[in-house]
């Protein structure tokens, strides 16, 4: 193979184009990653430090690919001293009825009673006794799952990152926008500002600005795109910690209502404790219409929600944060795992992951990504998670096969 020859190229370095390429390393599979802005930025959805590491999940499927997640998370902390995992548990509690975009109590329950994994239900004097809240509403009801983690996501990041940089399979390379993908004798061209390479197979990882890079190949991924806002409050009383939890509850107005938060780790903000909408009041058609400053609004509702509900807090918002994110708006589609649709030439040869909260499946979605570009299949059952020919919409596939002809 030449120098600009590899057996994989994968479009987007973020978490997930660095787990791909940590798994595709394992197997000496020349790879050669391409960012658009340079590695670890903040600009993409894996922006910001924690992230929540949970297994409750409406859907069996999703209980077992967190049930799954977890070996992989053990393989990666051993390449690092940072602690990945800070196993606080997780706290889902509120009305049992209400559903958002994480999912809902009672389908939660019956999930992991499903796959038998341990959890305890919970009343409203539980949720408020044991972990800190107050003022809740008492038809509330709340489940802890003692597994749930908060994520040292910018840890994880660093770790793939350095392990790609000391890899002799693995090269990286940033400032490189990929801006046009052509099919060639045995795979794929594909351009950027600095030059041309050539892969056997692509694997599409560019997270919430999937379309830039799906649209070279002639479709696109529905979806909407939330410019989230995330605060992080100050503790006065040094003793209280909480767990990882979110709060179900029905939206008031333009309050979407919901929120989650984060237990106090010595890795993010020490002293203060970061808690977020789980909303946006205003989704985004795409993801240039995005901004690096928080919505004053989301702010106030959460500063509220912290004032009313939370004990040991000071409600002012210290610091603030941004992150983007892609969430399907295909119904029952959270994460997209596929390869391209059938009239894309070497469709198999073409892995795609796109939307949804993902980080707490990265270094195992890496090794299904990297499964799928090598031997067109993985252990893992990701029927779930196609989208097959009726979702992927045709974009300007004219052009694309006369792109092709010349
Ligand atoms: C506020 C917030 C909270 C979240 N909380 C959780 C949580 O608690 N638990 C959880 O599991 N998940 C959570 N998520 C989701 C999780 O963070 C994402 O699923 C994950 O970070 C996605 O990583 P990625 O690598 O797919 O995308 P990204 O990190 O966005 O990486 C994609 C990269 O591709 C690059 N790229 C795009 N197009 C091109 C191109 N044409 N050429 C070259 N490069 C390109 C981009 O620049 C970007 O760096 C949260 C997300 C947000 C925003």
């Amino acid at each position: 193979m030449s120098n600009n020859e590899y057996e994989v190229v994968v479009i987007g370095g973020g978490a997930m184009g660095l787990a791909t390429a940590f798994h595709l390393n394992k197997r000496k599979v020349k790879t050669l990653v391409l960012e658009q802005f340079t590695f670890k930025n903040q600009l993409g959805s894996s922006a910001g430090v924690s992230r929540q590491f949970r297994i409750p999940y409406p859907d069996a499927y999703m209980v077992q690919m967190a049930l799954d997640s977890e070996p992989y998370w053990d393989e990666l902390q051993t390449y690092t001293d940072k602690k990945l995992l800070e196993k606080v548990g997780t706290l889902w509690f509120g009305d049992p009825t209400v559903h958002s975009t994480e999912g809902n109590i009672a389908e939660a329950e019956k999930a992991l009673q499903e796959l038998n994994v341990p959890y305890e239900s919970l009343t409203c004097e539980e949720i408020e006794s044991r972990f800190h809240f107050k003022n809740l509403p008492k038809e509330y009801t709340g489940l802890f799952q003692k597994d749930g983690a908060s994520i040292d996501f910018r840890a994880t990041i660093q770790t793939l990152y350095d392990l790609a940089l000391k890899s002799e399979h693995v090269t990286l390379e940033e400032e490189a926008p990929v801006t046009d993908i052509k099919e060639v004798e045995n795979g794929f061209q594909i351009t950027t500002p600095n030059g041309v390479s050539y892969a056997k197979k692509i694997v599409l990882t560019p997270g919430p600005y999937m379309n830039s890079a799906t649209n070279l190949l002639g479709f696109d991924v529905k979806a909407t795109y939330w410019n989230m806002s995330s605060a992080y409050f100050k503790k006065t009383d040094p003793d209280i910690q909480y767990p990882t939890w979110f709060v179900f509850q029905n939206a008031e107005g333009e309050n979407g209502n919901q929120f989650y938060g984060f237990p106090e780790v010595d890795w993010d903000h020490p002293g203060y404790i970061r808690t977020a909408p789980d909303f946006v009041i205003n989704p985004l058609k795409e993801p240039n219409g995005r901004t690096l400053i928080p919505n004053e609004q989301e702010l106030a509702y959460t500063s509220q929600w912290v004032e009313n509900h939370m004990t040991g807090m000071d409600p002012k918002p210290y610091y603030t944060s941004t992150c983007l994110v892609a969430l399907s708006s295909i119904p029952n589609k959270e994460l997209i795992i596929d390869f391209a649709p059938a009239y894309v030439p070497h469709h198999k040869d073409v892995v795609i992951y796109a939307t949804g909260w993902a980080a707490k499946f990265t270094p195992f979605l890496g090794k299904i990504l990297a499964d799928l570009a090598m031997y067109g299949k993985t252990d893992f059952d990701i029927t779930p998670f196609q989208l097959g020919q009726n979702y992927f919409r045709e974009y300007k596939q004219l052009q694309l096969t006369k792109q092709y002809e010349q």
